[in-house]
């Protein structure tokens, strides 16, 4: 039987110039390149021995038996040695794969080289007989084990295939299959003797594909890049937790202050105090907005930001922004203006709080940077479409904020929502100000799925115009701002801000003497009685004892919290208050939380610090008090 041996010599051309290749301009210092150098070489001893053995074989007649079976045992072994190295080859790019699986690959390996060894003395596998080749009776096994090896290696590369990208365990199952697909064709048509062209062709494919120099240092650059970001990412999280944590711990003392100086500015008798009070307030004021904007920061760049949509009343979000500026805007002598189209919608759904804050931010903004003029908010609604099946209405809710004030340059615009971006800090020194609050307003905007433009003339003034859109969940026309403003301050001046529920009872539960305090100075003028725990122990013992109408519990207390304290009086089914509402109270602000107290059975959550209207409001409404 004649061999075609042009496939080996066109493998062993290939090779042996892959090889000189690889020890000088491929050249790198890489285990991998090493043990694929290592391929190469076994696969230039085998397919050059196929060579030799093609002949001896051939022309058996004229060449000893034992001299035959010697050559045929080394093609064997070069064969053997072409698995082992490919095989490290694999292993090498999954370091994670067990010690299991590189250990059966070893006795697999090892196996075959024994069996070749063994077909020295006995000619299980294969024998010469006058120089005629004869099969042994273990003939199949001798490619079964190679077979086995090969199988148990996809095996390996599939489930350690997590440990790389995609397109490296593609290769790598390319490098395994060629060589394989290569033998079996070979096994096919018996003389034509492929393997070694195969091999030749996976040790190209694993050189080029992952083991060029320019390929390794870009594995080594992206690698690096990986863990560069994996150490920003760790150290911003860091930083991120450290202000959360932070501006949580400074909430707690200011709420202490701020309801302390409530108290002075409600009883104090002396103006002079009264004045010094009203200081204390403002400045306390301002420092809880800046903590409350760097919560809000380090939450949206922790995706911990959300929004929790409600219906909401937009003349009561109106007000409470017209309230919260009108002063400053008053001493600053800015004719301050609220205007919107009498026609639209009164009522939509949304996440309320986050609206008023975007508002609230740009009005705050127009009235620091105008010294004199106006600052006006403007108000509309576009109907976008009706969707016919919920029968709900859509549109875009417009919010414009105009002012006559300092104005920004062109060239700054781009800047303009950058955090701590502050423009032209010489001129603008002395306006307080971190820079945060325009980043905060666009990321709340982008959240809603809004957008956020603005536009100036320098020295002249600015508009900001939101655009959000909203659902709208009552279309009554929601009528004048201006005309229902004076309406309801009418209403408002007549109320006494309190209310009277003798004979009622409360219980306050808050391991902060100081908390406790100041919260029981806001409820004083209702002549409730109100019993104080100090611990969720002391809260327990006390709920067995009387009866309470509501509960007021802070979350966050030493031992046992607020949430389980909770529960326990719930669940016990001697508790004289199991069913009494108990309202939560937390510095908590992360959003998100208002939901999760109420699925977790709470009729009521109250943030701290404790502002008297929303208290007197909560109270009222779940005693059934109108006032
Ligand atoms: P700050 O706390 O400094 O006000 P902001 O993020 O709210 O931070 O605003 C960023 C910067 O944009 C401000 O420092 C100011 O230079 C500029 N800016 C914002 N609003 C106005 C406005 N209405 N008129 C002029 N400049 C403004």
């Amino acid at each position: 039987m004649y061999y075609n041996i042009s496939f080996d010599i066109a493998a062993i051309l290939v090779l042996v110039v892959l090889a000189v290749g690889m020890k000088t301009v491929l050249y790198t210092d890489t285990r991998g390149h090493k043990l694929v150098r290592t391929y190469v070489y076994s696969v230039i001893a085998f397919a050059v021995i196929d060579v030799i053995t093609a002949y001896t074989i051939c022309y058996g007649s004229m060449v000893p038996d034992f001299l035959n079976l010697i050559l045929n045992s080394l093609y064997h072994y070069a064969s053997v040695l072409t698995v082992a190295t490919a095989m490290r080859t694999i292993l090498n790019y999954y370091p994670s794969a067990s010690k299991t699986s590189v250990m059966i690959n070893r006795i697999l390996i090892y196996l075959q080289a024994a069996l070749v060894t063994v077909n020295l003395f006995t000619g299980c596998l294969f024998r010469f007989e006058n120089g005629v080749y004869f099969h042994g009776s273990l003939y199949y096994v001798g490619y079964a084990l190679p077979l086995a090896t090969v199988l148990h290696m996809l095996y390996v590369v599939l489930i350690n295939r997590a440990d790389r990208p995609g397109a490296i365990s593609k290769i790598i199952l390319l490098f395994l299959f060629l060589p394989t697909i290569f033998t079996v064709i070979q096994m096919l048509f018996v003389d034509v003797l492929l393997i070694a062209f195969g091999e030749a062709f996976s040790a190209l494919i694993m050189l080029f594909a992952l083991e060029t120099p320019d390929y390794r240092k870009l594995m080594k650059t992206m690698n690096e890049l990986e863990i560069a970001r994996e150490e920003a990412n760790v150290a911003n999280r860091t930083k991120s937790d450290f202000l959360a944590s932070m501006s949580h711990e400074i909430r707690t003392p200011i709420n202490g202050i701020l309801g302390m100086n409530a108290m002075i500015l409600r009883d104090g008798k002396d103006p002079q105090i009264v004045e010094y009070a009203e200081n204390i307030r403002i400045a306390g004021n301002a420092l809880l907005s800046i903590i409350n904007d760097i919560l809000d920061l380090t939450k949206i760049e922790s995706g911990r930001m959300e929004l929790i949509s409600d219906r909401y009343d937009l003349f009561k979000v109106m007000n409470e922004c017209y309230q919260m500026n009108r002063m400053r805007a008053g001493e600053k002598g800015l004719a301050f203006t609220f205007e919107n189209d009498p026609k639209m919608p009164s009522e939509y759904y949304g996440d309320e709080v986050r609206i008023r804050q975007i508002i609230n931010n740009l009005l705050s903004n127009g009235i620091k940077y105008t010294q004199e003029g106006s600052v006006l908010l403007k108000i509309g609604f576009v109907e976008s479409h009706k969707a016919s099946d919920s029968g709900g209405i859509y549109g875009i809710l417009m919010i414009t904020v105009k002012d006559t004030g300092i104005g920004i340059k062109q060239e700054d615009l781009g800047n303009l929502f950058k955090t701590f971006s502050r423009l032209e800090e010489s001129r603008n020194r002395h306006i307080e100000g971190t820079g945060l609050g325009l980043h905060i307003t666009k990321m709340l905007v982008q959240m809603m799925q809004g957008s956020i433009d603005v536009e100036s003339e320098y020295g002249k003034g600015t508009v900001f115009t939101v655009k959000i859109p909203q659902r709208v969940t009552d279309r009554k026309p929601m009528g004048d701002f201006a005309v229902r403003l004076k309406e309801h301050t009418s209403v408002a001046a007549s109320a006494t801000g309190t209310f009277k529920a003798a004979g009622r009872r409360v219980l306050i539960v808050d391991d902060v003497k100081m908390n406790v305090l100041v919260f029981k100075g806001l409820l004083r003028g209702s002549e409730m009685t109100i019993d104080c725990a100090y611990s969720g122990a002391e809260a327990i013992e006390m709920t067995e004892r009387s009866k309470y109408d509501i509960i007021f519990m802070d979350h966050l207390m030493p031992e046992m919290d607020g949430i389980e304290t909770f529960h326990r009086i719930r669940e016990d089914e001697k508790n004289i208050n199991r069913d009494t509402p108990v309202v939560v109270l937390t510095a908590n602000a992360i959003v998100g939380m208002r939901s999760s107290y109420l699925e977790e059975g709470f009729a009521e959550y109250i943030s701290k610090p404790v502002e008297q209207e929303r208290l007197i409001a909560v109270t009222a409404e779940l005693l059934g008090i109108g006032r």
